[in-house]
């Protein structure tokens, strides 16, 4: 096992700086960016999100969401039908009246979501000018926005992504004596906030707030003070959107696994001149903790062959989170988008001979890992079925957004994700 770093300062000099990348465009399998919402309308709370699409699309969602049953949904599909397609109906106003009733019925609604689709893409439908219209008539009580959820040439985290840039150039600008702020940017379960609360304030890193907050009255300011970590990595339009509101981006390790979440803290502990003592004694529990919980799961994940599908746009932290602390080989860490330069420090951290593929040739990337026969694949669900059936141990991509996985208290849980599908393959084949 490699040494971890609890600091930048213990980071190797080598890694894959100059990554060998396999480009493929062809026929993928991913979800869309719908489906972020079923984890972005538990966060903020007096949100609402009206996807403009087709059955289909509510039927995505309604699945997604599982069998969940609200008194008062916070999610919802403007079905565009035959009648709108042919042109015999204004789907301006359709979409007007639809609106009013919504708000009508639902006065705790302040965030309204206007989410496009494939459908309301490909006929051209412009929810940027239809939020504008329905702000002129709901604002100041509600607030009216817009983004893009469809599958037309997305990853199903890109939703997410689209859906907090969507909410920058909303964003308080910060007073003009403001001091220094953090801005912890994605959406993280309310038990790691807290956490990441905790630790922040014993390092005297502060004020601290979040991208999306809980709830839509309390939209952080933003400015040239801000310094912001992204919590996932999957948020590169988020990031250039608060980088042109004169934000600076803190560049770090994603925080998964007991060395990415200190040198994620640590990446702000280093702005706010936190002392280097204070950080070590401050993180050395959490450290501690991660390693403990770690350790029942290493004896189970070491030397297995592991094999990334691109999906989640977390395959390169959680390749490193597995190749390093629990002692996996990489045999293909395949993702969507290479971003390289939200990505470099997890890249130092990789095996320069780490094969990286981006985009997708799906057909020929399934011939590459039934002839690498790895131990685990982390797939979509599309692929997972069919791989199972093969006799291939799977993950699935989507869990691991749907699981609070940040942070030194989660990190057992994060390896035993990968853990329990090669137990379960063991006790299928005893
Ligand atoms: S947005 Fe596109 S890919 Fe997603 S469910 Fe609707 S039609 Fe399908």
């Amino acid at each position: 096992m490699p040494e971890l770093a609890a600091t930048s300062a213990d980071l190797p000099v080598a890694g894959c700086v100059e990554p060998k990348v396999l480009r493929e465009r062809g026929q993928r399998e991913v979800f869309c960016g719908l489906t972020g919402i079923v984890w972005l309308h538990r966060q903020i709370q007096d949100a609402f999100f009206l996807v403009v699409g087709s059955r289909t699309c509510a039927h995505l969602i309604q699945s997604a969401a599982g069998v969940m049953i609200f008194a008062e949904p916070r999610f919802a599909t403007a079905i565009i039908d035959e009648r709108d397609l042919a042109g015999l109906a204004d789907m301006n106003a359709e979409l007007d009246r639809v609106v009013g009733r919504l708000l009508e019925r639902r006065p705790d609604i302040r965030l309204l979501f206007l989410v496009g689709s494939c459908p309301s893409e490909v006929i051209k439908l412009d929810l940027s000018r239809a939020a504008e219209r329905l702000n002129g008539i709901h604002a100041p009580g509600v607030r009216v926005l817009n983004y893009s959820g469809s599958g037309i040439e997305t990853t199903f985290t890109q939703g997410e992504d689209t859906c907090l840039a969507s909410l920058v150039p909303v964003l308080p600008q910060e007073p003009q004596d403001a001091e220094p702020s953090l801005l912890v940017v994605g959406t993280l379960a309310d038990v790691v906030q807290d956490q990441f609360i905790r630790l922040f304030d014993q390092l005297g890193i502060g004020p601290v707030r979040f991208l999306p907050p809980r709830r839509s009255t309390e939209l952080p300011p933003v400015g040239p003070q801000t310094r912001f970590l992204l919590a996932q990595p999957f948020l590169a339009e988020t990031g250039r959107a608060l980088e042109e509101r004169g934000a600076q981006h803190l560049v770090a390790p994603f925080p998964f696994g007991a060395e990415g979440t200190a040198l994620w803290l640590h990446a702000a502990a280093e702005a706010w001149g936190t002392d280097e003592a204070l950080f070590r004694s401050v993180t050395a529990a959490g450290r501690e903790r991660a390693g403990r919980a770690l350790e029942k799961h290493r004896a189970e994940l070491a030397d297995k062959q592991i094999f990334f599908f691109p999906d989640s746009q977390l395959e390169v932290p959680l390749a490193r989170f597995l190749s390093r602390e629990c002692g996996m080989r990489l045999v293909e860490v395949g993702t969507p988008y290479l971003h390289r330069r939200h990505l470099a420090s997890e890249l130092g951290l990789l095996p320069s001979d780490t094969a990286f593929s981006e985009g997708q040739d799906v057909e020929k990337q399934l011939d590459r890992c039934r002839a690498a026969a790895p131990d685990l694949i982390v797939c979509g669900l599309g692929l997972a079925n069919p791989l199972e059936a093969e006799g291939f141990a799977t993950k699935w991509a989507i869990e691991l957004v749907f699981t609070p996985i940040h942070g030194f208290e989660q990190a057992g849980d994060l390896a035993e994700l990968f853990a329990r599908p090669l137990r379960r393959r063991d006790r299928i084949a005893v």
